[in-house]
């Protein structure tokens, strides 16, 4: 998402109570030292403007939630969304997720969504791509043994890329896979819509996701 600069934005993110300002210090300790409990860990990472981490929280208070953005003013439409609300399993981080080892310890995350992740469609690129075998190895390492990987775009070209990136990985499997996201009753059912999911598919564009695990 290329997005102007925001007067202010870094301030905002710094200030609002939702924001993880040092998140590798608290790496290990999400639901010990910050959400007190002992309830499963979801992350988004790519999160944008943050309507479908939101209202996952909302749905779901005995799971813990953390939207990974890297850019605060994208970040800072999501903090707007919920300054006036009290939500106390969420937060956010502005970070870039090519680090993410620096704040998740091994299998400290129990299920990781990436939704509409920036397609990078250079070659050269490809190991940008969220869905890279660059990436999958970094969420074999956070990911809890039974957690899995939920990935929904509108980018056939980054979906294929994905599908075969995990098809040839030694760990990770495919466990479900459609290409017309909301007319599969079934992989359809409880889907949240996301900011992109909701422009794109008005569009006329279908909607692809994967469910991948080890
Ligand atoms: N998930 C949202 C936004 C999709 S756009 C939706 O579906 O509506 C992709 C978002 O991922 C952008 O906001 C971009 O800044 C963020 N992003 C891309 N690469 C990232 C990375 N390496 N780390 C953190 N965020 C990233």
């Amino acid at each position: 998402m290329r997005l102007r600069n925001i007067p202010g934005a870094d301030e905002v993110v710094t200030n609002s109570p939702y924001c993880i300002n040092q998140p590798a210090k608290l790496k290990g300790k999400y639901k010990s030292e910050l959400f007190m409990n002992d309830n499963p860990l979801y992350i988004e990472i790519g999160m944008g403007k943050g309507q479908f981490i939101t209202t996952l929280a909302k749905q779901n208070p005995n799971i813990n939630y953390i939207g990974i953005e890297r850019y605060t003013s994208v970040l800072l439409r999501a903090i707007q969304k919920v300054e006036d609300e009290e939500i106390p399993n969420l937060r956010f981080i502005c970070f870039d997720a090519a680090d993410i080892l620096d704040i998740f310890s091994c299998r400290e995350v129990d299920r990781i969504y990436l939704n509409f992740s920036d397609p990078w469609p250079k070659d050269r690129h490809a190991k940008r791509r969220l869905t890279s075998s660059t990436f999958l190895n970094r969420y074999n390492s956070i990911l809890a043994l039974d957690g899995h990987i939920e990935f929904k775009t509108d980018n056939k070209d980054l979906f294929d890329f994905s599908v075969e990136e995990i098809n040839n990985h030694p760990l990770w499997k495919l466990d479900a896979v459609t290409y017309d996201l909301h007319n599969d009753a079934t992989m359809n059912e409880g889907n949240v819509m996301t900011e992109y999911e909701e422009k794109f598919s008005s569009q006329g564009n279908p909607i692809f996701k994967l469910i991948a695990s080890r």
